[in-house]
């Protein structure tokens, strides 16, 4: 009898099959911690290396492990493949080199991560990519922005440390219409949280070190192809659509770009995350409830000048997030205090909370963003970007609530 790996979210992240069973009939994919692997004979190995047969040969390219971590977020994704990479911004990177080249231009915003600005600005416009920016609110700059030379837009759903949730199926159809597909950075709500797919979004990115990972465990990236672009509109896949159809991007991925910058993710860290797949929904929900309570809790409380969630009704984007997140508004939210020193006081009377860069963990973590992830960028310019210098970011985790309340209650004291 077929095996049923059922329809649930979790139900499909335990018992989605590997497309081989192990040979010792492991309950659990095992780590296969190998560089290389072995051919019968020269000819099945040169069909290997054609991709007439399909086999591991090299784990920069492939590998049992990493492959069986695909297989499941693209189940969970409702997805047509999955490319597993070293991280979030191997995965970012590896579409943008994939899709774009000299010349050509990319439509994104300053409401992004800073490393995901800092590719932008600082790595890849001195290879002669332009980067446009737009505000993701404002739908007629989008399509003013995009020419005969665009070649993705991009944005994040919930953005860090913004918090801004953009219109998701509006933008696409903006895209769309202009043959340009949009790539949606999806750490903050993973396939639990938001369907990129259904909202029309050709690739999802996602830093797998965040939800998916967990407790910290590893630093890993997904680059989800969903199905919904035609590769054959993308001036970039001609040659890939012709050998591969829908399939032109994964390919392009594995069989160049991903392939050759080198970037792959461990066996291990594949492992890793892939127990983390299994109990995704269960933190994510217990994250969401805390972060809701919390920012509920403190909104009003005089010590704190703003709290920042898209669950609040008095975020800018509060509407976008009630009609897009169904079952809940993510793991971030910030309070903004008087200045930076009051910032600093609070932060470092926290004893529970820990200080720390990740987000989406389990452990609830704090961070200055100005004086930090966005150091490298002038005070003007991070205004320019919402990251003022009186923001602390926090990200909530799995704790007792009460246990959190408390902590930021004494801390407060000192604001
Ligand atoms: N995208 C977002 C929204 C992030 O918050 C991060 C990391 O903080 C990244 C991408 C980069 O991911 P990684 O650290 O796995 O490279």
């Amino acid at each position: 009898m077929a095996a049923n790996e059922g329809t649930g979210f979790t139900t499909r992240a335990l018992h989605t099959r590997p497309r081989v069973t192990d040979a010792h009939g492991a309950l659990r994919m095992p780590v296969y911690d190998t560089a290389a692997f072995e051919f019968a004979n020269s000819d099945e190995m040169q069909a290997a290396f054609e991709g007439r047969r399909v086999a591991h040969a090299y784990s920069r390219t492939s590998n049992p492990t990493t492959e069986d971590y695909e297989l499941r977020v693209t189940a969970l994704a409702e997805a047509l493949g999955t490319v597993a990479v070293a991280s979030g911004m191997a995965a970012i990177t590896a579409v943008v080199m994939a899709l774009a080249e000299a010349g050509a231009n990319i439509v994104t915003t300053k409401a992004l991560f800073g490393n995901s600005l800092s590719l932008g600005d600082v790595t890849l416009e001195p290879w002669g990519l332009e980067v446009r920016y737009v505000d993701m609110t404002r739908h007629e700059d989008i399509a003013a922005a995009i020419d005969e030379r665009t070649r993705l837009v991009y944005l994040e759903v919930i953005s860090n440390p913004q918090l801004q949730v953009a219109d998701v199926a509006a933008i696409t159809a903006i895209a769309s219409e202009r043959g340009v597909p949009v790539v949606l950075d999806g750490t903050a709500t993973t396939p639990y949280l938001f369907n990129s797919a259904a909202a029309g979004v050709a690739v999802e990115v996602i830093s797998a070190t965040k939800y998916i990972s967990g407790d910290a465990t590893s630093i890993g990236g997904l680059i989800i192809d969903n199905g919904v672009f035609d590769w054959s509109r993308h001036p970039r896949l001609q040659t890939w659509f012709a050998k591969g159809g829908p399939y032109a991007l994964l390919m392009a991925l594995r069989r160049n770009v991903a392939r050759n910058m080198g970037a792959c993710l461990s066996p291990h860290n594949a492992y890793l995350q892939t127990l983390g797949l299994e109990t995704l929904a269960l933190r994510i929900d217990r994250s969401c409830a805390n972060t809701l309570a919390l920012a509920q809790h403190f909104d009003a409380d005089p010590r704190v000048h703003r709290v920042n969630y898209p669950g609040l009704p008095s975020s800018p984007t509060h509407g976008a997030a009630v009609r897009q997140l169904k079952r809940g508004f993510g793991g971030i939210l910030t309070i903004e205090l008087a200045d930076r020193a009051a910032c600093f006081r609070v932060m470092d009377a926290l004893t529970l909370i820990r200080r720390a860069t990740n987000v989406n963990d389990n452990k609830t973590l704090a961070i200055h963003p100005a004086s930090t992830i966005y150091a490298e960028f002038t005070a003007e310019q991070r205004v320019g970007i919402g990251v003022p210098d009186t923001m602390i970011r926090l990200s909530v985790g799995i704790e007792d609530l009460a246990d959190l309340v408390a902590d930021l209650d004494q801390a407060l004291a000192h604001a």
